[in-house]
């Protein structure tokens, strides 16, 4: 059984590396990030990656939560779900972006833990109920972030921001189609083929009654994976959920030339461990992969667990596939390979 051991020179590496953040963005910042943006793109820098999964050190049920950092600064959270402890989660520190792939409670976070690492790995304590508003719409406005999204959501959010404190207009479209540039990062969706129905709880009032009777769901438009590019030229997907779909050939790869891959491997819900090593090694061929979305306890003391999928999809991969460890920062060159905390 091939395993992934962390050695503790790697450990010592990432402590150097943890949370520390850019300050706050403000006005002026912001102004100078759009700057770098849209220049050329800057070789140097790394992307930061940062997972706030359920414990630290380890990969584990419902970790779905990466903090990315942008060489300039800029700090965006791709869906939230159930690990990050609301908006006051000391991890976080500063968020500028939030991205919400689809509406599913355990991506846009109906409920989330009480503190960070409460709960086991196998059974992650879930029970902050952050219903009807969610906690993804706690965090942007909570930390004055951009929540950016496709499809028919942003609508949607635009409506939950307001109604929770904070401003309609930080609510941003970016539909299949041509990138948008927020604090610096170029950000469009891609398709995922999965469902997005959005359940009564986040609705008020008699519809969500005979929504609730009826077991049907509301829509807001079909679900959505990420293409972003980073000040630095690094070109990331982020899967969210799917299944295959050409389009992570003909868009993702043609057309964007991701070379650093978040990769989905739940099983069912997602492309498995053996479809989403095809969809890397024959349809977008990055340099490397992060594995997201196991739906499994995957590790002990940040070693992935025999039998396991994230074991069966490292293997089955024919790059290097770096495990997210909760608090553990990985970094990214331009090129999409780890140089430093995999
Ligand atoms: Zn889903």
């Amino acid at each position: 059984m091939r395993s992934k051991r962390i050695s503790s020179n790697e450990r010592s590496c990432w402590s150097g590396t943890g949370l520390a953040s850019a300050g706050p963005i403000t006005s002026v910042i912001a102004m100078v990030c759009l700057a770098v943006g849209s220049a050329s793109a800057n070789t140097a820098g790394t992307v930061k990656v940062t997972p706030l999964g359920g414990q630290k050190g380890e990969f584990c049920r419902l970790d779905r939560a990466l903090v990315f950092e942008d060489p300039n600064g800029t700090r965006i959270l791709y869906d939230a779900g159930r690990t990050v402890a609301g908006p006051d989660d000391p991890r976080l520190a500063d968020i500028d972006i939030v991205l919400v792939s689809h509406v599913h409670g355990d991506h846009i976070g109906d409920r989330h833990t009480k503190s960070p690492n409460a709960g086991t790995c196998a059974n992650p304590d879930f029970s902050v109920d952050a219903m009807p508003h969610s906690s993804s719409v706690a965090i942007a406005v909570e930390k004055g972030a951009k929540i950016v999204t496709g499809s028919e959501m942003p609508s949607f959010f635009a409506a939950k921001l307001e109604k929770a404190g904070g401003k309609s207009e930080d609510s941003v479209l970016v539909r299949f189609g041509a990138m948008t540039e927020v604090g610096g990062v170029g950000i469009t969706t891609v398709p995922a083929t999965h469902s997005n129905g959005l359940a009564p709880g986040f609705l008020t009032g008699p519809l969500a009654d005979y929504m609730t009777n009826s077991g049907i769901t509301a829509y807001v438009g079909p679900p959505t994976g990420y293409v972003l590019k980073f000040s630095n030229g690094l070109v990331a997907y982020l899967s969210g959920d799917t299944g295959i779909t050409a389009e992570q050939q003909v868009v993702v790869r043609d057309y964007y030339g991701a070379s650093m891959a978040v990769m989905n491997i739940g099983d069912t819900f997602t492309t498995g461990p053996e479809e989403a090593a095809h969809v890397v090694n024959e349809l977008i061929r990055p340099k490397s992969v992060i594995a997201s979305h196991a739906n499994e306890e995957a590790t002990r003391d940040g070693e992935v667990l025999p039998g396991t999928r994230t074991e069966k999809f490292i293997s089955a991969a024919n790059m290097p596939v770096h495990v997210p460890l909760s608090g553990m920062t990985m970094e990214f060159d331009q090129a999409g390979s780890c140089s430093r905390g995999c």
